[in-house]
């Protein structure tokens, strides 16, 4: 005899989103190659900068210099105005599964911060073509004084050869709650080895095979959505330990 589904336990795709199970998790995400689906940082220095920017991206590649070397030299070498940067960076958009994932993570009151080694104003600038806002960001930072492009590295950290240190800004940001960590390229590699789990594209995913670090290869955010929609129902990372303390989210990120 058939048995007749009990449609009072069952949850339907629609409902998910909604669901009032909670996963105690801080989503980290990268930018450049991960937001976007090409690297803007990269795009902008090889439209703008003189051709010695080259030589310094091969000692970046060779490991010879940091992340942080390497990108003050570089737009260091460029002529460009600020204005003009910001006018083709305003080419590139977000990559069109991403608005709806924000969503997702306010819907489900997941914590998240964009954690990038590229540039404030150029990150902004693309974030609000898109229709995005209030999202914090941690990044490396651009002005023009006196018509001089000027760089700064506010998460720098001694002792680490990138911009932005994503692990220490990670770590002082989550709250204590484990991290998951979005990523494409080398500037995640510090982050990687301490998240609970990684979901990663090209060099990431290199890497996290090499290291043995717990990843999900993806596709777009959408199936990131799909992966935590299955954690959330789930209710918890089983395998991870959970530090409680107070969660502060955020505190020093500049809201873009
Ligand atoms: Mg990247
Ligand atoms: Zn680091």
């Amino acid at each position: 005899m058939p048995i007749k589904p009990n449609y009072a336990f069952m949850t339907f795709e629609s409902e998910r989103s909604v669901s009032s199970k909670k996963l105690d998790c801080f989503v980290s995400i990268d930018f450049d190659g991960t937001i976007t689906d090409s690297d803007i940082t990269d795009a902008v220095i090889k439209k703008f900068a003189r051709p010695e920017w080259e030589a310094v991206e091969r000692l970046w590649e060779a490991g010879a210099i940091g992340s942080m070397e390497c990108l003050s030299k570089q737009m260091a070498l460029i002529d460009a105005s600020l204005a003009e940067i910001l006018e083709y960076a305003g080419e590139f958009s977000v990559n069109e599964t991403f608005s709806a994932f924000v969503n997702f993570l306010r819907k489900n009151e997941m914590p998240f911060a964009i954690i990038s080694d590229g540039f404030d104003l150029i990150i902004k600038k693309i974030l609000s073509k898109s229709g995005l806002s209030n999202i914090p960001v941690y990044s490396n930072r651009i002005t023009e004084i006196y018509g001089e492009l000027m760089t700064s590295f506010p998460y720098n950290k001694t002792g680490c050869s990138s911009g932005v240190c994503k692990c220490s800004v990670a770590r002082a940001n989550s709250g204590g709650l484990p991290v998951i960590h979005i990523g494409d390229g080398r500037s995640d590699f510090c982050l990687a080895e301490d998240a609970a789990h990684v979901f990663s594209k090209k060099k990431l995913t290199d890497y996290c095979r090499t290291k043995n670090l717990n990843h999900t290869p993806f596709f777009d955010f959408k199936t990131i959505e799909n992966s935590l929609a299955v954690l959330i129902e789930r209710g918890s990372f089983e395998s991870v330990e959970t530090e409680k303390i107070m969660p502060s989210f955020n505190s020093g990120a500049l809201i873009l």
